[in-house]
């Protein structure tokens, strides 16, 4: 989805390709969640003994009271065996580090502190426990600043302006500004001479990797993600072939869409990334305009990067498709002016479409903002270009009551049942191919094994299940509730659907619309029964190689 990096020769089928090639890399597990959410071994370890500090003292101190208040040495000693299995996890989690030591002498300490309550010696016991009271409060703040100091990575920096948040890797604090500048400038652009619903705070993660190309990308609702090879990759774009300002207006351009329209299957790619196109070049000029050429460090004029480049693109005699869309938004901004997308784009988000044929409400939405016949001729020009019909099956979706179901069901599986690996899938949906084993068989049933991330509140809306023809149209749609998904441990879930019949073979899709906060690992074994696939319904499918999803159907013949 959702880019941009361009070559220097800045021409449209290179932007287009390596928009296709972000679209990749969004897919991947760790560009869906946000680089700080990453911990190291070390880190996790640090913080899941801090996690334990307080239950450990709480214990202590029940210990210590029964002892000095109670006098009561059997109780104290019957307490400490409850204690100690405790502290000797936290010694583990602490192997290897500088307090381990330390945290191993006080672990030796409760062993003898027991010892002498249950021999009845409370005196000496009482002294004991003063040694260990020491021990353990010049312990706590270096087990704490342990945790600390892992949980911020090595270079891991943050630069904060008052609607950005940059955390970055292996770049200058030049740069790190530079960047914090540019998204905050482009938000600024977008809510002041648009209207546009941006978030209240865009999240940049931009990192130094050399095992990654350059990518710039976004989640559809607050975070930018940019990965680049080498700092010298950050020059200007005469250098680097890398338009970095102007694809930073260009990723807040597909917010401003993305977050609003969570429904855009009808939405070509090259409509969205041709929005983002013209949207980031109108923004890019007016970011030039406040902040001037000095904004990036290895300052150039990147006036050109904006419309005055898709100027000179529209006058190319043959367009792409992309460019060909981007001109028709900046027709429609001509007609409804550049307050008046952000209201089409809110009436669009609340059609509910046809998915075989969405044109026809996208286009009255539309016409509907202002002079008819204007914009009638308008959706002409636009409609083959932005729009995209998802063909139904031709597989008529027929239902019947679970009493008319023969028990018991079936579970179909083409996993084994051992995770492997797991993947979040942003702008595609995760598919299993099923034969069905009978000629009259209903889906009750959809299995996934997964957990959710992001925020600890589920969020309330569904994600969704699909049937699907083998050739990946829809025969119905299902919702599949995020609050099924738990977060941490992956589990399999049942998602109960309303009965309906499936062809000899058949597909099921699952698409979770994920974002850096919020989404659902979906996991899969090693195995090659070639049947998973990446895909929506009515989009492109493609094999997934990583092995088969744990995604199972749950089948039930129908009583005849
Ligand atoms: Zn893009």
């Amino acid at each position: 989805m959702r880019t941009h990096v361009t070559s220097v020769v800045g021409t449209a089928a290179i932007l287009l390709v390596l928009c296709q090639a972000a679209a990749f890399a969004a897919e991947d597990p760790k560009a869906a969640e946000p680089q700080k959410a990453e911990a190291t071994a070390g880190q996790a370890a640090a913080a899941k003994a801090v996690a334990m500090l307080d239950g450990v003292k709480t214990q202590y101190r029940e210990v210590y009271i029964a002892v000095a208040e109670r006098n009561d040495a059997a109780a104290a000693a019957k307490l400490l065996a409850d204690l100690e299995p405790d502290v000797k996890r936290v010694l583990a989690l602490l192997k290897g580090t500088e307090v381990e030591e330390q945290v191993a002498s006080g672990l030796k300490g409760l062993g003898n502190l027991r010892k002498l309550l249950e021999a009845g010696e409370t005196e000496q016991a009482k002294k004991l426990m003063e040694v260990l009271g020491q021990l353990g409060g010049s312990m706590e703040p270096r087990i704490r600043a342990l945790a600390a100091a892992e949980s911020a990575a090595p270079g891991d920096k943050v630069t904060r302006l008052a609607h950005v948040e940059v955390t970055s890797t292996g770049i200058s604090d030049a740069y790190a500004n530079a960047i914090a500048r540019t998204v905050e400038a482009a938000r600024t652009v977008a809510v002041e001479q648009f209207g546009f619903d941006v978030p209240q705070t865009i999240h940049v993660s931009a990192v130094v990797n050399p095992k990654n190309g350059t990518r710039l990308f976004n989640d559809g609702e607050d975070q930018i993600n940019l990965t680049i090879p080498s700092v010298d990759k950050l020059q200007r774009p005469a250098v680097t072939g890398t338009f970095h300002l102007y694809g930073f207006c260009h990723e807040v351009g597909h917010l401003a869409m993305y977050r609003v329209i969570h429904q855009r299957t009808w939405l070509s790619s090259a409509g969205a990334e041709g929005w983002a196109h013209y949207a980031g070049s109108r923004i890019l000029d007016a970011v030039y305009a406040r902040e001037g050429e000095q904004l990036w460090p290895d300052a150039y004029n990147y006036l050109e990067d904006g419309t005055a480049r898709l100027r000179k693109q529209l006058a190319a005699t043959e367009p792409d498709s992309m460019i060909q869309a981007a001109g028709l938004w900046q027709a429609l901004a001509e007609i409804l002016g550049d307050k008046g997308l952000a209201p089409l784009f809110s009436a669009w988000a609340k059609l509910s479409l046809d998915e075989s044929q969405p044109g026809v409400e996208v286009g009255k939405a539309a016409i509907a903002r202002g002079d008819k016949d204007q914009l009638g001729r308008w959706w002409q020009k636009a409609a083959p270009v932005l729009v995209v019909a998802a063909p139904k099956s031709g597989f008529a979706a027929q239902s019947k009551d679970g009493a008319q179901l023969k028990t018991p069901s079936k579970e179909l599986a083409n996993d084994d049942g051992k995770p492997t690996g797991k993947r979040s899938m942003a702008g595609s949906g995760h598919a299993v191919r099923f034969i069905a084993p009978g000629k009259d068989c209903y889906l009750t049933a959809v299995r996934i094994f997964g957990s959710r991330y992001g925020q600890l509140e589920a969020p309330q809306d569904n994600a969704s299940v699909w049937l699907c023809d083998a050739e990946y149209k829809k025969i119905a749609e299902f919702p599949c509730p995020y609050a099924s998904f738990a977060r941490g441990e992956p589990k399999w879930v049942t998602v109960p659907v309303k009965p309906v019949r499936v062809p000899t073979e058949f597909v099921v899709c699952v698409g979770f619309n994920p974002t850096a906060t919020k989404g659902v690992y979906v996991h899969h074994d090693n195995g090659g029964s070639g049947s998973s696939f990446m895909a929506l319904p009515g989009g492109k499918a493609r094999a997934f190689d990583q092995g088969d999803w744990l995604i199972r159907a749950v089948v039930q013949e129908a009583k005849h």
